[in-house]
């Protein structure tokens, strides 16, 4: 299946690099298309990746920042199967790319009405200046990329008093624009349609090169409009930004997934989360790339202690 089914994906990727982003309407017809509910990704799927990345010319990032702009508190039993009571912290975090001559921001941050609804009714820890930060920094980027639709990664650019500004340069996926237009995870980050229109909507089957190093991989499960980002820095570590796939990154090395009644409260795919966290294990034991779960507060932190992660975000 995989070796039947990759030339043909090699070229609907060809042609994604080319620009014909609606590829939906190009393939239609075609029976060979990935079926991303599917049991796996292509065998190739990390070869495909890795040459996409080199597609956009320029410069790679030289490092990359974090800021974690509230926190949850949890339970680890919320967070993965047969987990303890033990407290798991969930950070509430936005990324920053940082280039040679400017900056992508992946993930948006939010505000503190948003974070709330986070809370359950109860008050967790949350800093309106690094919020701030976020919002400034999302300024200057030259790119926002969202992972998905959900408040604690989208509000940011949805919410802000600088919603246009950012509007002309964050890309949304058609299928995160649908969800945040049909089914809003919360009313605040409801978005109509004439409204997404201000953002660059994109559609992709399976990778898009954004940026030099950097790709986007469509990853439908937690929500329909989720994606993975793949990022190369100038001096060789790549990054997979894996956004929600798992809360923990015990949830890949375990190979587990959240408890039931999670999965069923989310509406998730528990079948595409698994074969995404399989794959994403075997890009981390086998090929070394650097896994970040949006919300893993102790792996990032133990990321900022080595060096992999900055925590400050750069002025460009
Ligand atoms: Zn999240």
């Amino acid at each position: 299946m995989d070796t039947k089914v990759s030339p043909h994906v090699r070229l609907i990727g060809l042609m994604l690099l080319l620009g014909l982003h609606s590829i939906s309407s190009f393939a239609a017809g075609t029976e060979d298309l990935i079926p991303l509910e599917s049991e796996s990704y292509p065998n190739d799927l990390l070869p495909q990746i890795r040459r996409a990345a080199t597609t956009v010319p320029g410069e790679l990032a030289v490092s990359i920042n974090f800021v974690k702009v509230a926190e949850s508190h949890r339970t680890y039993a919320a967070v993965i199967e047969d987990g303890s009571e033990e407290l798991f912290i969930s950070a509430r975090t936005a990324f920053q790319i940082v280039y040679p001559q400017g900056s992508i921001m992946l993930d948006s941050g939010m505000d503190e009405a948003v974070h709330r609804f986070y809370g359950f009714g109860r008050e967790e820890p949350y800093w309106q200046e690094r919020n701030a930060a976020v919002q400034a920094a999302l300024r200057r980027a030259q790119l926002i990329i969202i992972t998905h639709e959900h408040g604690d990664h989208v509000a940011g650019v949805l919410r802000s008093d600088y919603r246009e500004e950012l509007a002309a340069k964050t890309i949304l996926t058609q299928d995160q624009v649908r969800t945040l237009n049909l089914a809003p995870q919360l009313p605040e980050i409801a978005l109509t349609p004439t409204l997404a229109r201000t953002y660059i909507i994109v559609d992709y089957e399976l990778i898009l090169a954004v940026a030099a190093g950097i790709v986007l991989i469509k990853s439908p499960g937690h929500t329909p409009g989720h994606q993975m980002i793949y990022a190369r820095l100038a001096g060789g570590q790549e990054f997979l930004f894996i956004g929600d796939i798992g809360w923990s990154l015990d949830n890949i090395t375990k190979l587990k997934l959240r408890p039931a009644e999670t999965i069923a409260r989310i509406g998730e795919d528990p079948q595409a989360l698994m074969y995404q966290m399989t794959w994403i294990k075997r890009v981390m034991d086998e090929d070394g790339l650097i896994i970040v779960p949006s919300h893993d507060d102790r792996l990032l932190t133990r990321y900022a202690e080595e060096g992999l992660l900055g925590t400050t975000l750069a002025n460009r």
